[in-house]
């Protein structure tokens, strides 16, 4: 088998017919939005509770890879204040936000773009680089929304195998060719927890030729000890877009904020691919509060670095296999994902299945605190105890 493989293009064969709206209209949709099936988030709390017939606090909610702790509390005070003024528009430019960002990592302010979540950062650069020519890179079990948003824009979606659930750079550079514009490297990725490590990716930037702008997703760069340095291609001007968010480590994903750190040229053309006002003004007062919060960052590595360990070690002494994480989730082969995800849902605790990745046979868990994680692995066993 050659080391990366083509997926089909994402082009519908036909117009689906199932939708229950009249053809006429649907015929007059775009037609990659016919056959798109739409992300699917981790099941809400509220929405279990109200199923099962329990209060919200009785729910253990570890299927979105959210902080356990909540959100920074100088980040609540923050968003508090900024209420006062919800009656005005807030800075479209992001002012206070990005300047703070860049001061952090010793970059400018015309580096920095914001996103109403770093998921919108990922839009973006597909609005301005994709079209139907395109083609887009990625690895077998990236985060989905990459593929999301290549069959959005009718671009060529290259999915390259990744043994061990590692990227293998070296393959999906070899993949690239003269329609190749976006390449995504989640690390650590999602679902996988796995990172690649800095000599991989210094050789993968040697290969990079200038008509493609590699994507670094860094959604979970604050959990690992020693992340990979990329900032460093970004202050060489290369094409290269690092994407953070205040949805993981911050505990902020309810205000749906996140950044994209890339050269004045990327970052210029991002900027113009936006809406005018997309960050809104409580979350720009709450991310630059948790920015700043370096004690509850803290505070969060080591609840989850102890999770981690806590959770690895008892599926190891169960004999059950997981994929070594970097991140704030661990990916556990249960067999059967999607009884084992209906099973512990009905005891109140919400996981996620993996069968959208292709992985019927695993499920996702976030790490929770000591008391969650720990009633994570009770349903768990009671559930496995029970097929
Ligand atoms: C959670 C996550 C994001 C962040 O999404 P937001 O839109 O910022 O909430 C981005 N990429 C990956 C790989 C993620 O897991």
């Amino acid at each position: 088998m050659p080391a990366w493989h083509l997926t089909e293009a994402i082009v519908p064969a036909s117009f689906p017919t199932s939708a229950p709206f009249p053809m006429s209209l649907e015929s007059h949709a775009n037609r990659f939005i016919c056959d798109l099936v739409a992300y699917e988030p981790g099941k809400p709390i509220e929405e279990t509770a109200r199923e099962l017939g329990l209060k919200p606090e009785q729910i253990v909610k570890v299927a979105s890879n959210e902080n356990p702790l909540g959100p920074s509390p100088l980040a609540v005070k923050a968003i508090e204040k900024a209420a006062k003024d919800a009656h005005i528009y807030p800075d479209g430019g992001g002012y206070m936000l990005r300047q703070a960002i860049a001061d952090k990592y010793a970059l400018s302010m015309d580096h920095v773009v914001l996103g109403n979540g770093s998921n919108e950062i990922i839009e973006l650069l597909c609005h301005t680089f994709l079209n139907r020519d395109a083609e887009l890179i990625a690895a077998e079990h990236a985060f989905v929304v990459y593929k999301l948003m290549a069959t959005l824009f009718g671009a060529k979606y290259i999915e390259v195998a990744d043994p061990d659930f590692i990227h293998d750079l070296e393959g999906m550079a070899d993949a690239i060719t003269d329609n190749t514009r976006l390449v995504f490297i989640a690390n650590p990725n999602n679902p996988t927890g796995t990172m690649v490590d800095q000599q991989s990716i210094d050789r993968f930037m040697e290969r990079l030729p200038d008509h493609v702008v590699a994507v670094f997703d860094e959604a979970y760069h604050e959990f690992p000890d020693n992340p990979p340095d990329v900032l460093k291609y970004v202050r060489e001007g290369r094409n290269v877009c690092v994407l953070r968010t205040f949805s993981k480590i911050h505990g902020l994903a309810a205000l749906r904020i996140g950044y994209g750190l890339a050269p004045a040229h990327l970052a210029g053309l991002l900027q113009k691919a936006r809406q005018p006002f997309n960050t809104n003004a409580l979350a720009q007062a709450g991310a630059l509060a948790a920015l700043a919060d370096e004690q509850h960052i803290q505070q969060t590595r080591r609840v989850n670095q102890q999770g981690l360990g806590y959770l690895c070690e008892a599926l190891t002494q169960r004999g059950i296999e997981w994929v070594p994480s970097f991140a704030n989730f661990l990916l556990i082969k249960c067999g059967h994902g999607d009884d084992v995800f209906k099973n512990m849902l009905k005891q109140g605790v919400i996981v996620r299945a993996m069968s959208g990745y292709k992985l019927p046979d695993w499920i996702r868990v976030s790490i929770g605190t000591p008391e969650e994680n720990k009633r994570v692995l009770e349903v768990f066993d009671a559930v496995l105890a029970d097929r």
